[in-house]
C-alpha cells in the first residue's frame, strides 16, 4: 500500500471568463490569488491559482479560463463537489454572504450527520462548504472575509461515479480508509493527512457520463512531500498496472498523472518547491509568470491574454 500521499494538493478546473473567475475566488470566497501564469500546453490561456497565503498544498484551486469554451454537462466520471473547510458555526455567515453576492445553486443539506452548504461557481462548478472541527489551518487574512469565518483550504472532494467499487479499491491502495456509508455515498479518509484528506464517492449507476467544459474539474491532484516520495508512488502505481506519465516539471511542483477506473484524471504533485520560488511572498500572484520555454513569447502572450484586474 502507498503511504506517501498526504491528502489533496490542488484541484484544477476549466472556466469561461477569466475576470469573473478571478473575482469569484478572490472577492466572493476570499482566497488569495497565489499565481498568475499560463497553461503549459496552450500559453495563450491563463493558469490562475487561488489558495491560502502561500498556496499551501491542500488549499489550491486552479483554473484554465478558455474564453470560448462551452459549458460542461455534469454527470458521472468526474469530481462533483470540491469541498472547502470552514470553522464550526461559519455556514450561516457564508449562506448570507453568498445570497448577497447572487451566487447560484445554494442549498443546505445534511450528509453523514454534518451540515454542508452547496453552491455553484460562475460556470456552474460544484462546490460545498463544510464545517470542520479541529482544523488548525489559517485562512488568507487579506480579504474582507472575517478571519474566523475564512476558508481554511479543502476538506476534500465528492466524486460522482457509476460504480464505486474500483475507486474504493484504488483510494484504499493510496492510503485512504473507508469510514462510513450514507445511502449511495461512501466516505474515505486518509489518516494523518493534511486536512484536505476526505473523499466521498457518490455512486450514481443510472446517471449519464459527464462531458467536460467550463465548470468541470479537469483533474484532482494528491500531495506528496518530495520527488523521492513521488517516484515511490509512481513505481507502486505502475507495478499495480496503472499507466502513469513520466515526472513533469510544473515550475511550482512536479507532477505525474494517471486515469482512474472511475474516469477521473488523478495527479500526484510534490509539496516542493512551492509558489514562492519565483515571487516574494508579499506579492504572490501579482505579476504574469511564464514557464521558461514560453518566456520568449512574452510580448505576444501579453497581447493575447485578456487583461486581469485584481
Ligand atoms: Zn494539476
Amino acid at each position: 500500500m502507498i503511504t506517501e500521499i498526504k491528502g489533496l494538493h490542488h484541484v484544477t478546473s476549466m472556466a469561461g471568463n477569466a475576470q469573473k473567475n478571478n473575482d469569484f475566488f478572490t472577492k466572493t470566497l476570499g482566497l488569495r490569488r497565489v499565481k498568475k501564469t499560463v497553461n503549459f500546453d496552450a500559453p495563450d490561456v491563463y493558469h490562475l491559482y487561488y489558495g491560502d497565503e502561500l498556496g499551501t498544498p491542500g488549499s489550491v484551486m486552479t483554473y484554465f479560463p478558455f474564453p470560448n469554451i462551452g459549458r460542461a454537462r455534469h454527470g458521472t466520471g468526474e469530481v462533483g463537489d470540491t469541498e472547502f473547510a470552514v470553522a464550526p458555526g461559519a455556514l450561516a455567515f457564508w449562506e448570507q454572504r453568498l445570497v448577497q453576492e447572487g451566487v447560484k445553486g445554494l442549498s443546505r443539506e445534511t450528509s453523514f450527520g454534518e451540515s454542508r452548504l452547496r453552491f455553484a461557481g460562475p460556470d456552474g462548478d460544484g462546490f460545498a462548504l463544510v464545517e470542520a472541527a479541529r482544523d488548525e489551518r489559517a485562512p488568507w487574512a487579506g480579504s474582507d472575509v472575517p478571519e474566523d469565518m475564512g476558508i481554511k483550504g479543502f476538506s476534500g472532494a465528492r466524486f460522482r461515479v457509476k460504480n464505486a467499487a474500483a475507486s474504493v479499491e484504488l483510494l484504499r491502495f493510496m492510503g485512504y480508509e473507508v469510514t462510513e456509508r450514507d445511502g449511495d455515498i461512501t466516505r474515505l479518509v486518509l489518516p494523518g493527512g493534511n486536512g484536505a484528506d476526505r473523499i466521498d464517492l457518490h455512486q450514481m449507476p443510472s446517471a449519464p457520463m459527464a462531458q467536460q467544459g467550463a465548470g468541470s474539474v479537469h483533474h484532482i491532484a494528491f500531495a506528496v512531500e518530495d520527488r523521492a516520495a513521488q517516484l515511490a508512488v509512481r513505481k507502486q502505481l505502475m507495478d499495480t498496472g496503472y499507466q502513469v506519465t513520466p515526472v513533469i516539471d510544473r515550475d511550482y511542483f512536479w507532477a505525474i498523472y494517471f486515469r482512474t477506473p472511475g474516469g477521473i484524471l488523478f495527479e500526484v504533485a510534490t509539496n516542493e518547491p512551492g509558489f514562492d520560488r519565483d515571487e516574494d511572498t508579499a506579492h504572490l500572484g501579482e505579476a504574469l509568470k511564464l514557464p521558461k520555454q514560453h518566456a520568449h513569447l512574452r510580448d505576444r502572450i501579453e497581447a493575447i491574454l485578456p487583461p486581469l484586474s485584481n
